[in-house]
């Protein structure tokens, strides 16, 4: 394990989860309290190095700094939508300078304070499943995030909210760059950090997974009794069309996904919820609402119908007002929860598959 303090190498704390934070503590034989202090520095005050960390004393602060690093992603800029959602861009730590974005985005009450401060975090720099219409998955993959690396950026956002809004963030969604459930350990971490009472203290009620239906994952997420919510992309009701956008159906169906979320429910009895984007004369006919609302069905759910932003290179396209209106009669005539989803930031390309690092010299790193 990462927490020998024997090595030269020096540990990154940001790696280790609390109990291995403890593990680290105990092997340079501090105080048991030592460790819920770094905790707190670490991810409540949000420091960047041993120095601010006051309330631990200077020859311990030297210590640390010794045998242990506290990096940190970069912020290397930030663009804001005409509709006040705002991408970032961070650099992650390492020689390879890969690059990835989040997104924040916030509603507001008629009074113009904040309401619903929700970040959409990334997973991965690229992604290995290439679904036809998602930005990421043209990139290719390139590796995974640290679960710090996650942390980091949310805990930037809050940062940022706190003084922009007056209020930290309310809302996390694992549906940036990557497939969140293909970096599980990172998500499971990273989210646990993030609901900690010494952390920011989110509620796991607040916090989605999302996934393309890694099915696996799904029934450990179930046996962990992870206390999150999972969101399922769909973006196609059968088969056939799923296979043509979406590669992994082809190892993984609709029939293994069906008894996937099967497990799931029965062991947790949480809902779930479908993102499903609606494409130009794809995948908008009443038919496929009807094949839609048999999926939905197959445990207590409700399904957000996503208006797709273009992408460049892509061919699918958004669907039409009139042809939504027809898909969702469908499914309000088969009692399903459905809501419409207009994608924020389209913009500043911050929309719902169009997270890519584009830049030439930026590419993939
Ligand atoms: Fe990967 Fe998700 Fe994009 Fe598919 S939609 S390519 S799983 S990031």
């Amino acid at each position: 394990m990462a927490t020998k303090t024997d090595t030269k190498e020096k540990v990154n704390l940001k790696d280790l989860t609390k109990t291995e934070l403890q593990e680290f503590c105990d092997d340079l034989g501090l105080q048991s309290f030592r460790s819920d202090q770094i905790f707190q520095w670490l991810y409540q005050k949000g420091v960047h190095s041993f120095e601010e960390m006051t309330n631990l004393s200077k020859d311990l602060r030297n210590q640390l700094a010794e045998v242990a690093k506290v990096p940190t992603i970069e912020h290397v800029r930030q663009q804001e939508s005409k509709d006040g959602t705002i991408k970032f861009l961070f650099k992650l730590q390492g020689e390879e300078e890969h690059k990835v974005e989040s997104v924040l985005i916030p509603d507001f009450y008629d009074d113009g304070a904040a309401n619903r401060l929700t970040v959409c975090v990334s997973s991965q720099v690229g992604c290995v499943f290439g679904c036809s219409f998602c930005a990421t998955g043209k990139m290719g993959f390139f590796r995974s995030l640290t679960h710090g690396e996650i942390v980091d950026q949310v805990q930037y956002i809050d940062e940022l909210c706190e003084k922009k809004f007056g209020k930290g963030i309310t809302n996390i969604v694992y549906m940036g760059m990557g497939e969140p459930l293909h970096n599980y350990s990172a998500i499971v971490n990273s989210a646990s950090i993030i609901t900690d009472e010494l952390s920011i203290n989110l509620s796991p009620k607040r916090i989605t997974v999302s996934t393309v239906g890694l099915t696996k994952q799904i029934k450990q997420l179930a046996d962990e009794r992870q206390p999150f919510n999972l969101a399922i992309s769909l973006h196609a009701a059968n088969d056939e069309k799923r296979d043509e956008i979406m590669p992994i159906n082809n190892s993984m169906n609709l029939e293994k996904l069906e008894e996937a979320v099967k497990y799931y429910y029965g062991k947790l009895h949480r809902p779930i919820t479908y993102e499903y984007l609606l494409f130009d004369e794809f995948n908008d006919t009443p038919e496929d609402a009807r094949q839609l609302a048999d999926i939905v069905q197959w445990v207590p759910s409700k399904v957000n119908i996503i208006m797709y932003n273009d992408v460049a290179g892509v061919a699918l396209k958004g669907a039409r007002e009139d042809r939504l209106d027809a898909f969702m009669q469908e499914l309000v005539k088969r009692d399903i929860t459905a809501t419409v989803r207009r994608s924020r930031g389209d913009d500043i390309d911050a929309g719902c598959g169009q997270l890519a690092i584009k830049d030439g010299q930026e590419k993939g790193k």
